[in-house]
C-alpha cells in the first residue's frame, strides 16, 4: 500500500508568489488554519523577479494620478476587453495595498520629500510604478514572508506552535484538486525531494501558481511555470477565460544563446533608455497606432522633453504598450534591420550617467556584465520579444476570485486568474494585482470556509486514482521520454502559436497538439521517486498541454487582432470581437470553446472616456447605447 502523508486545514493556497502570500496572510487574519504550498524553494517564485514595480495611483510624483487614471490606463492597454470590475477594483485599492506593505516593514525608494518614490512605465499616464530600484519583487516577498513568521511568532506564543495556524510546504507540487461532488474537498501532491505523496484535506482552496511560460522556448519564465493552476481549474470543472491572450514582453536579452528569453526591465525604457534599429534610427515614431496617437509624441525632441516637462509634452513612443513594442521589434528585425543576434538595439548608455545608470538599474548592470560581458553604461544592449505572461486564466468572480464553471470552494488570485488585464498587461499591474486580489480571493476562501455546515469529504477513489496517475511514468518501461516531448510542444506553440498567427498554422498547431497528446499518455520517466526531475516534468506536461491545447483553439477563434492575440490574416481590432470572451472548459478530456459575451461597464466607469476614444473600441449599437446614457 502507498503511504500518503495527510493534513487536515481550512484553507490551503497552492503557490507562494506575491499572490499566494497574501491569500494565505488574509486567511489566517480570518483565523482559519492555512497552509502554503510552493513547488519550488519558499521565496523563489516569480514574484521575487519582478524588477520594475508595482502600479498604484497614490499621485505622489504627479498628484493629477488618481484611480480613474489608472483605470482608464488599464482598460486602454487591455484595450476594453477587461473585466471592467476588476480593473475598478485594482485602480482603487492598490495604493491602500502599497502603504499596508510598509505597515508589513517593506522599504520602497523614497521621492524627495520623502513620500513612496514612482516612476514611469509603458501605458501609464503618470509615473506610477512603486519600487525598489529594479528589484521591487524581492522586496514585497520579502515583506510578505516577514509578515507570515511575524504571524507565526503570534500563534507560537497563544498556542504553542509556530505551525498552529499557518505552514508552508516548499518543494511540493500538487498534482490533483480532489472533490466531494462539486465542491472543493482537498488537494493532492507530492514531495519533489522524497517523492512521498501528500494529501490535505480541506474544503477550500486557493490557486496562486502564477504562468505558462515554459510552454515555449524563448521565455522570461522559469522552469516550474507549466500552467499547473490552469490544468488543475478545469480538471477540477472551473472554466478558463482570454487563453489566446500571452505577452511577449518586447525586450529579453537575445544573447548569448544559454540565456536568450531572460528578461529586460521596461525600467531601462522607463528611465530614457531607447529603441534603435541596425540602421541607428530610433524606429518606435513609426509604429503608433491610431488609438494611441493622441498620447505619443511625434519627434524625439518632443519625446525627450518629456522625461523633464510631462505636463508639456507627449510620451516617447518606446513606452507604448508591450504587445504594439513586441510587434515592431519582430517587424524591424524580419525586414533586415536587425541586429547580428537577432534582436534591435536597447541604448541606455548614450543616455544617462553611468553613475546613474548603475544606482537605477543595479541588477541589469549586473546581469549584462556577467551573463553577457556587455558593460550597459558603455554599450547598448542587444534585445527581442520573449514570452513573459499570460492574461487568460481562470475565470473569477471579481470581488471574491470564487472560480467560474461548476465547481465550489476554488478561488484564484493572480496570473492564475483571467479578466483583469483583458487582451494586454501593463507593466507593474502585475504586483499591485497580487495584492488586490490575493488578499479579496484569502478572505473569501475563508468565508466560504466558515459557512459551510458540513465539511467535505476527500472521496478513497479520487486519492486511488490520483496516486495512480502520478505513479504510471515511472511504470511504463518504454514510453516517450518527457524532455524530448516538452522540445516538441515548445516548437509547435513558438513556431505556430506564437506573437504573429495564422490560420492554418494554427490548425496545424492543433493537430500536432492531438498527437503529442498520445505521446504525453505514454511518457515515461526513468528512475525512482526519489528527487527525479524527469519524473516531475512528466506529471507537467499533461498540464502544458491541455493549457497549450487552450491557447491555440482560442487564437484559432478569435479572427482579429487586439492586445496579445496578432492575426496575420485578421490585422485589425473588431468592434465586435470586443464583446467576446471565450471561454474555455473541459468535456471529459476535450478542451471545449464557448462565445460569452463580456459584463457591460457601469455608467459611470463608462463616462470616464470620451466618445471619440470609444468609438474606437465599440461597437454602433454600444455607441448608441453611450449616447444615450450622455443625453
Ligand atoms: P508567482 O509569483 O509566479 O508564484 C507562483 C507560485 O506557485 C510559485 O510559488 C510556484 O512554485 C507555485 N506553483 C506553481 N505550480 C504549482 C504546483 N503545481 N504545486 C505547488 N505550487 C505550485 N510584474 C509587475 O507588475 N512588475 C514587474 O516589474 C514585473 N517584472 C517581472 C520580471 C520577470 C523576470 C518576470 C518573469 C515577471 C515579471 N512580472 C512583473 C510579472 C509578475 O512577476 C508575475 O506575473 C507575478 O509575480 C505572478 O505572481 P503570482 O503570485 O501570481 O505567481
Amino acid at each position: 500500500e502507498t503511504r500518503i502523508e495527510r493534513h487536515h486545514y481550512d484553507v490551503v493556497v497552492i503557490g507562494a508568489g506575491g499572490a499566494g502570500l497574501r491569500a494565505a496572510i488574509e486567511a489566517r487574519l480570518a483565523g482559519k488554519k492555512t497552509a502554503i504550498i510552493s513547488k519550488s524553494l519558499f521565496g523563489k517564485a516569480h514574484t521575487v523577479m519582478a524588477e520594475g514595480g508595482a502600479a498604484a495611483a497614490m499621485g505622489n510624483v504627479n498628484s493629477r494620478d488618481n484611480w480613474q487614471v489608472h483605470f482608464r490606463d488599464t482598460m486602454r492597454g487591455g484595450k476594453f476587453l477587461n473585466n471592467f470590475r476588476m480593473a475598478e477594483l485594482h485602480a482603487k485599492e492598490s495604493p491602500q495595498r502599497i502603504w499596508e506593505l510598509e505597515t508589513y516593514g517593506a522599504l520602497f525608494d523614497r521621492t524627495k520629500d520623502g513620500k513612496i518614490s514612482q516612476r514611469n512605465f509603458g501605458g501609464h499616464e503618470y509615473p506610477r510604478l512603486a519600487h525598489v530600484g529594479d528589484r521591487t519583487g524581492l522586496e514585497l516577498i520579502r515583506t510578505l514572508q516577514q509578515k507570515i513568521v511575524s504571524l507565526q511568532q503570534e500563534d507560537k506564543r497563544e498556542f504553542g506552535s509556530y505551525d498552529a495556524r499557518i505552514r508552508v510546504f516548499s518543494e511540493t507540487t500538487i498534482t490533483e484538486l480532489l472533490l466531494d461532488g462539486d465542491r472543493v474537498a482537498g488537494a493532492f501532491g507530492y514531495y519533489r525531494e522524497s517523492g512521498e505523496f501528500i494529501l490535505f484535506e480541506a474544503p477550500a482552496v486557493v490557486l496562486a501558481t502564477g504562468g505558462v511560460g515554459r510552454s515555449y522556448k524563448v521565455t522570461s519564465n522559469s522552469w516550474e511555470y507549466t500552467g499547473d493552476g490552469h490544468a488543475l481549474a478545469l480538471r477540477s470543472g472551473a472554466t478558463l477565460i482570454n487563453m489566446e491572450f500571452l505577452q511577449f514582453h518586447p525586450t529579453g536579452m537575445v544573447w548569448p544563446p544559454s540565456v536568450k528569453g531572460i528578461l529586460v526591465t521596461e525600467s531601462v525604457r522607463g528611465d530614457g533608455g531607447v529603441l534603435k534599429n541596425s540602421d541607428g534610427k530610433r524606429f518606435m515614431f513609426d509604429y503608433v497606432p491610431d488609438v494611441f496617437r493622441k498620447q505619443y509624441a511625434e519627434t524625439e525632441e518632443e519625446a525627450d522633453r518629456w522625461y523633464t516637462d510631462p505636463d508639456n509634452n507627449r510620451r516617447p513612443p518606446e513606452l507604448l504598450p508591450r504587445d504594439e513594442v513586441a510587434r515592431a521589434i519582430n517587424t524591424e528585425v524580419k525586414e533586415g534591420r536587425g541586429t547580428p543576434a537577432g534582436g534591435v538595439y536597447l541604448d541606455i548608455a548614450s543616455r544617462k550617467s553611468a553613475e546613474e545608470i548603475r544606482r537605477r538599474l543595479p541588477s541589469m548592470y549586473h546581469q549584462f556584465k556577467e551573463l553577457a560581458d556587455v558593460d550597459i553604461t558603455k554599450e547598448p544592449m542587444e534585445v527581442g520579444p520573449t514570452c513573459h505572461y499570460v492574461m487568460g486564466g481562470v475565470e473569477v468572480d471579481p470581488d471574491t476570485g470564487a472560480a467560474a464553471g461548476t465547481v465550489r470552494g476554488l478561488f484564484a488570485a493572480g496570473e492564475v486568474s483571467g479578466g483583469m488585464h483583458g487582451s494586454n498587461r501593463l507593466g507593474g499591474n502585475s504586483l499591485s494585482d497580487l495584492l488586490v486580489f490575493g488578499k479579496r480571493a484569502g478572505g473569501h476562501a475563508a468565508t466560504y470556509a466558515d459557512q459551510l455546515t458540513a465539511r467535505p469529504a476527500v472521496p478513497v477513489a479520487a486519492v486511488e486514482a490520483a496516486v495512480e496517475t502520478a505513479l504510471a511514468p515511472l511504470q511504463r518501461d518504454t514510453g516517450e521520454n518527457p524532455y524530448q516531448l516538452q522540445q516538441d510542444l515548445q516548437v509547435v506553440m513558438g513556431d505556430l502559436v506564437g506573437i504573429i498567427r495564422r490560420e492554418g498554422e494554427l490548425a496545424d498547431a492543433l493537430g500536432r497538439l492531438a498527437e503529442l497528446r498520445e505521446r504525453v499518455a505514454k511518457v515515461s520517466a526513468v528512475g525512482g521517486r526519489r528527487y527525479n526531475p524527469g519524473w516531475h516534468l512528466a506529471l507537467d506536461l499533461r498540464n502544458m498541454l491541455v493549457v497549450s491545447e487552450c491557447t491555440a483553439k482560442a487564437a484559432l477563434e478569435r479572427q482579429e487582432s487586439r492586445g496579445g492575440h496578432t492575426r496575420e490574416d485578421y490585422p485589425a481590432m473588431d468592434p465586435k470581437w470586443r464583446r467576446v470572451n471565450l471561454v474555455c472548459a473541459l468535456d471529459g478530456d476535450a478542451v471545449r470553446l464557448t462565445h460569452k459575451p463580456l459584463p457591460r461597464m457601469r455608467p459611470e466607469l463608462i463616462g470616464l472616456f470620451d466618445r471619440a476614444e470609444l468609438s474606437k473600441y465599440l461597437t454602433d449599437e454600444e455607441l448608441a447605447e453611450f449616447d444615450a446614457l450622455t443625453e
